[in-house]
């Protein structure tokens, strides 16, 4: 592991391979008898580091990963090690505290308010189905949970340039995809509240059941941010769940120039938010914060006489909050690396991506060549010659 550090810069970001050569070079079945880690080793630099793209590389820069950090890193070694399954607090108590300590301190840090409670999950797209299947759980009525749902009269609304999660969501709540509405965007790709509203009204109508909003901040083709005040608005009026997108930008919520990215987040029903894309931290870390935890819960917790516990209300039990029984102790690297950097570091950091990408905005902006797409509020810069 530090060998690789030492050289990764030598290598080639993009793996340098073609479709299906790697396995060709693998044998087709598990050897009878174990292989020395020499052998292992000599195979994975021979033939699995060849395969790899190189996301811990300093010139990687797509799919805003900027992942990894050292301590991250460690934090992994560490959780594999203890190999405790976090699903009950009383599977390993710290598993569970050490979570909501550490995403307690990550609300904090991007100022959410006190209320919005934060769960782990492997991703963004996770995080975002098991919101929207919270909201259609607070449907009134429908009673979901007892009795299943014919989701095609479903429809909730996000915006044309929303991440395919959004849309993949409905595939598994029953809406399909016609009932995930995208609704049209400015000329800053922000979501339109004006086509918001006439999309609720005309489906409402047409005697169809809107019940979610999931605006972004950060989208992932140009980073633009909806205007989630208004939409919060509207939400409200609606009777709508808010949940909103901010897998990617709301890490930059860190940095006080950029509290105002969250606007309106304060209203939300639920917020995803990635460590793994934007805070050092190594994938998997997707935390989901939720003002309505009793909903999340009502969605998922089903507890069998195996999975009873004595504690009772005085815990909350992470199985309860999704469809996985067993969990990773993911807590435990969020909490390394925001130790480790502190909010300070980051922040410092965080600045020196955006300033990166100003001064990347200024240069292609200059240039009569080229020509900037999309306003920069982020570490994005789209463009084209
Ligand atoms: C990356 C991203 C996602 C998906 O993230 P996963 O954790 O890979 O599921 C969703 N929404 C936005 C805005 C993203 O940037």
């Amino acid at each position: 592991m530090v060998g690789y550090f030492e050289d990764v810069r030598s290598r080639p970001v993009l793996a340098q391979v073609e479709p299906g050569s790697i396995r060709r070079s693998l044998p087709a079945s598990a050897p009878e008898r174990g292989e020395p880690l020499d052998a292992l080793l000599d195979d994975f630099e021979r033939l699995v580091l060849p395969g790899i793209t190189h996301w811990n590389h300093p010139r990687f820069f797509a799919y805003f990963g900027i992942s990894s950090s050292a301590l991250g890193i460690l934090a992994e070694l560490l959780i594999a090690t203890l190999n405790v399954n976090g699903m009950l607090w009383r599977t390993s108590p710290a598993a569970t505290e050490v979570e909501e300590v550490a995403t307690d301190w990550l609300r904090q840090a991007i100022g959410l308010p006190a209320g919005f409670s934060g769960v782990i999950n492997d991703t963004a797209s996770t995080s975002t189905l098991y919101a929207l299947t919270a909201a259609r759980e607070a449907i009134p009525g429908l009673n979901v949970r007892e009795q299943g749902v014919d989701g095609r009269r479903l429809r909730y609304y996000t915006s044309a340039e929303a991440h395919s999660s959004v849309e993949k969501a409905g595939l598994v709540l029953g809406t399909g995809q016609a009932g995930c509405v995208r609704i049209a965007t400015d000329a800053e790709f922000r979501m339109r509240p004006d086509e918001l509203e006439s999309a609720i009204a005309s489906d409402r109508a047409a005697g169809l059941i809107p019940f979610a909003v999931v605006p972004t901040v950060g989208t992932t083709s140009t980073t633009s941010i909806d205007p989630v005040p208004q939409i919060a608005e509207i939400a409200r009026r609606e009777g709508l769940w808010l949940h909103v997108d901010a897998a990617y930008g709301g890490a930059a919520a860190v940095l006080p120039s950029h509290r105002q990215v969250l606007a309106g987040c304060e209203q939300a029903d639920s917020i995803v938010v990635n460590p793994h894309k934007w805070l050092f931290t190594p994938i998997d870390c997707s935390v989901l914060f939720c003002r309505r935890e009793d909903v999340l819960r009502r969605a998922f917790s089903i507890v069998p006489d195996y999975l009873s516990n004595p504690e009772g209300e005085s815990v909350r039990n992470l199985m309860d909050f999704g469809t996985s029984l067993g969990r990773r102790f993911r807590g435990l690297k969020l909490w390394f690396v925001l130790r480790a950097f502190g909010l300070e570091r980051a922040r410092a950091v965080l600045a020196g991506h955006l300033e990166m990408a100003q001064r990347l905005r200024e240069w292609v902006a200059a240039d009569p060549d080229y020509e900037v797409l999309a306003p920069v509020p982020f570490s994005t810069v789209v463009f084209r010659h």
